[in-house]
C-alpha cells in the first residue's frame, strides 16, 4: 500500500511561531455585530476608526432595500461566469451607471478589487513591455505587475525623477506602463497625478490608476484624484471598488469602450471567475446613484477631514497628508499592537497594520475617518491620543518612506 502523502505541518507551524515571536501574526478580531459606527465583540461595543467604508454607505436604508429585492428576484447567487449565464440585467445597468458617473465610454465589473488589478494589468502588458510602478502601489497592483511577465520596475514612492529616468532607460520597450494608486491606502498622500501624466505624454507611457480608495470622494463630483488633479482625459485605465466609498463590494474598470470589449476578452479575472450576485449589482447601482447626488454629504465629510486633522495638529500630531487615511506611524510591530490594545481597552478599535503590508520599520495604527463617526467618537480618540502620546513616538511623519 502505498503511504498517502502528508503535509508537513511542522513547517506551518514553525512559520506560524515565527511570525508571532516578531509580532507579526495575523488574526482578525471577529464581530457579531456592526452598525458602521461601531463594531461589538464579546457583548462589547467599540467605535470602529479603521474601516473603508468613509462614507457610511454600507449602512444606507436604501441599498440594503435594493440588496433585498435583488435576492428576492434573482435568488442568491449568479450561478456561473458572465460569459456563460451570470450575467443579469443589473450587471449592465451597473456598467452603463458607472461610466455615466466616471464619464467614460463603458465600464466592467470585477469581483473584486484585488481582482481587477490581476485580471487587467496581465491583459495589457506582458513579455517586452515595462511596468513602472510606485514601490508603495498596493499588494493586488504588485501582484498584477508581476503575473504580467513584463519588466517590472518599482520607483521610490512619488519619486517622479526616479520615474523620468526609468522612462527614459526603457524608451525602447514595446510599451512602457505606469501603474500607481491614486491615494495611497496605508499613508493617505496623494499619487502627483499632473506630473505622471506629464510624463506619461512624454515618453509615449499609459496610466493605469487604482482609484480604490479615493472613488466617490475626490473630484468636485466624486469621480476621484484624476477628477481632483484635471487629469481624467489622460487616464488610460481607472480601476474603483465599490467596497469602500461605495459601501458594497466589487470593483470596476472603467475606459473606452475598445478598451473594456479587450478586457471582458482577456482578463482571466473576469473570464473565469463567477460573477458577482445580481443582488449585489443592484445594491452597487444604488450606492452610484446616491454617489451622484452626494455634493452635500461629500463637503460635510470634508469639513470633517479637515477638522479632525486642525484638532491632530493641535495635539502635535501635524500630517502631511490630509486626507481620510491617517497613519500613526510608530516604527515596531510590537508597539502598533500596544498602541492599537490600547484603543481597543478604551472602547476604539483601531487595526496595527504591519509588515508586510506595510515596510519594515513602518508598523501604524491607520485610522481612518467616516460619515458614520460622531464629532463626540472623534473627540474621544483625539484624546486618547493627547493622553499617551509617549505610545506614538517615535513615529514617522517626516516625508521620508
Ligand atoms: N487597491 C487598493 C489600493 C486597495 O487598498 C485595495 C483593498 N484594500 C484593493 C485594490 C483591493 O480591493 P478589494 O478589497 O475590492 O479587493
Amino acid at each position: 500500500m502505498p503511504v498517502p502523502f502528508q503535509l508537513d505541518e511542522n513547517v506551518f507551524k514553525e512559520e506560524l511561531e515565527h511570525l508571532k515571536s516578531k509580532n507579526l501574526l495575523r488574526e482578525p478580531l471577529t464581530f457579531e455585530q456592526s452598525d458602521g459606527r461601531t463594531v461589538t465583540q464579546n457583548g462589547k461595543k467599540y467605535l470602529l476608526f479603521c474601516s473603508n467604508d468613509y462614507l457610511g454607505l454600507s449602512q444606507d436604508g436604501r441599498i440594503v432595500e435594493a440588496v433585498r429585492e435583488g435576492l428576492l428576484r434573482y435568488g442568491f447567487g449568479s450561478g456561473a461566469s458572465r460569459l456563460v449565464s451570470g450575467t443579469a440585467t443589473p450587471h449592465v445597468m451597473l456598467e452603463e451607471k458607472i461610466s455615466l458617473f466616471m464619464e467614460k465610454e463603458a465600464a466592467l465589473l470585477f469581483g473584486s478589487g484585488y481582482a481587477a488589478n490581476v485580471g487587467a494589468i496581465p491583459a495589457f502588458a506582458g513579455k517586452g513591455d515595462v511596468i513602472l510602478a510606485d514601490r508603495l502601489n498596493h499588494a493586488s497592483l504588485v501582484d498584477g505587475c508581476l503575473l504580467s511577465r513584463a519588466e517590472f520596475k518599482r520607483y521610490p514612492h512619488l519619486d517622479m525623477r526616479a520615474l523620468e529616468k526609468f522612462l527614459v532607460r526603457y524608451r525602447a520597450a514595446k510599451s512602457r506602463w505606469i501603474v500607481t494608486d491614486g491615494l495611497f491606502s496605508m499613508d493617505g498622500d496623494l499619487a502627483p497625478l499632473r506630473e505622471i501624466c506629464g510624463l506619461a505624454k512624454k515618453y509615449s507611457a499609459y496610466v493605469y490608476l487604482d482609484d480604490a480608495h479615493a472613488f466617490g470622494i475626490y473630484g468636485a463630483n466624486g469621480r476621484g484624484t484624476a477628477e481632483h488633479f484635471g487629469v481624467e482625459e489622460k487616464m488610460d485605465v481607472t480601476m474603483g471598488t465599490l467596497g469602500k466609498a461605495a459601501g458594497g463590494f466589487g470593483a470596476f474598470i472603467s475606459g473606452s469602450k475598445t478598451m473594456i470589449d479587450y478586457l471582458l476578452n482577456k482578463a482571466r479575472s473576469f473570464v473565469y471567475s463567477t460573477a458577482m450576485p445580481a443582488a449585489n449589482g443592484l445594491g452597487a447601482l444604488k450606492a452610484v446613484e446616491i454617489l451622484n447626488d452626494f455634493h452635500r454629504q461629500r463637503q460635510l465629510f470634508w469639513d470633517t477631514v479637515k477638522n479632525f486633522h486642525a484638532k491632530l495638529k493641535s495635539a502635535g500630531f501635524g500630517m502631511s497628508q490630509k486626507s481620510y487615511i491617517i497613519p500613526l506611524v510608530m516604527n515596531g510591530a510590537d508597539r502598533a499592537l500596544e498602541a492599537s490594545c490600547y484603543f481597543q481597552e478604551n472602547g476604539v478599535y483601531i487595526h496595527a497594520i504591519r509588515p508586510p503590508t506595510v515596510p519594515e520599520g513602518y508598523s501604524r495604527l491607520r485610522m481612518t475617518l467616516s460619515l458614520n463617526q460622531r464629532l463626540e467618537d472623534q473627540k474621544k480618540v483625539i484624546g486618547l491620543i493627547c493622553r499617551k502620546k509617549e505610545i506614538f513616538y517615535p513615529r514617522r511623519d517626516d516625508g521620508k518612506k
